[in-house]
């Protein structure tokens, strides 16, 4: 008999564009604490679907540096790339409900607008190629509460307009797999980087027009260097080291504001995690960005 399926539902959703950088690696630890202190499920999904950016075999990199930090998904791991139909279903839904138009503005049609596309497209109904589609941006803010950095409202007309779900060359936007995803999968907290925040009110906006529940969000802060420096593409990128996981996960813990010492003795990956899933306390996460030396010990 299955198991009653559990109240929380968290995932980690890395894009295969290359190794696990301590960046990201954070966020894995970030996620699969607050799972494994709400007693819940930890999910893993690769979030494939921007091919130019992607670098082959990276997901099972990616996933082995995961399993070497003790970390391995409790479901099925799922690709974005083998879901096309249904985020193709949900744009139909949108489409029925009049809330996405096709558009064949180019990015330098948009340049005048500051990027941002107007209320009325620029470029013409062009018969011969793909359009992209577009969610029409409310006039209304979108507010949401964040566990960690709280209250955070945007102004979506003024401050993205309105946004591809679906590209001209056929892929479907982040945005709108992203919220398909966790709706069919069931996620209820989702825990990631501050560097997400901004497309969060665009999800939150997806998930009503869809008349999907809206889940609980974490937003981890940022890690940078002691100069307060997001970490730079060449150091953030420092792969972790699999044979010796233990300082990379000793940094993460402290870059999500958790005292050192529970974990400094523990001998093992395995009592590592047991020990720091025991005495996570997810109010001791900062808010602001985290400066940290980065595991491997190179110099910022
Ligand atoms: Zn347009």
């Amino acid at each position: 008999m299955e198991p009653p399926s559990p109240a929380y539902r968290g995932r980690f959703a890395p894009s295969p564009t290359g190794r696990l950088h301590f960046g990201s690696l954070v966020a894995a630890v970030g996620s699969w604490l607050f799972a494994r202190a709400a007693g819940g499920r930890w999910i893993v999904r690769v979030e494939d679907l921007d091919p130019p950016r992607e670098v082959a075999g990276a997901d099972l990199d990616i996933l082995a540096t995961l399993a070497a930090c003790g970390m391995t998904s409790d479901e099925p791991i799922v690709y974005q790339s083998r879901r096309a139909s249904l985020y193709a279903e949900a744009l139909a839904r949108l489409e029925a409900r009049d809330a996405v138009y096709p558009c064949w503005c180019s990015r330098s049609d948009l340049e005048p607008f500051g990027g941002i596309h107007p209320a009325t497209c620029v470029a013409l109904r062009d018969a011969s190629r793909e359009p992209a589609w577009r969610v029409r941006a409310p006039a209304h803010t979108i507010a949401f509460d964040d566990a960690i950095q709280g209250r955070v409202a945007q102004d979506l007309a003024r401050d993205v307009g309105d946004f591809v779900v679906r590209r001209a060359d056929g892929w479907f936007a982040y945005q709108l797999a992203v919220v398909v995803d966790d709706a069919a999968q069931g996620i209820t907290d989702i825990v990631r980087g501050a560097d997400l925040l901004d497309s969060t009110p665009r999800q939150v906006l997806l998930q009503r027009a869809l008349g999907l529940p809206t889940p609980r969000y974490a937003h981890l802060p940022l890690v940078v260097d002691a100069r307060g420096h997001k970490l730079s593409k060449s150091l953030s990128a420092l792969p972790i080291d699999r044979a010796d996981p233990l300082p990379a996960l000793r940094a993460a813990w402290q870059a999500l504001g958790q005292p050192a010492e529970v974990i400094n003795r523990s001998s093992s990956v395995a009592k590592l995690l047991a020990a720091a899933a025991a005495a996570f306390a997810p109010d001791r996460i900062p808010r602001t960005p985290q400066p940290v030396r980065t595991p491997t010990g190179a110099a910022p």
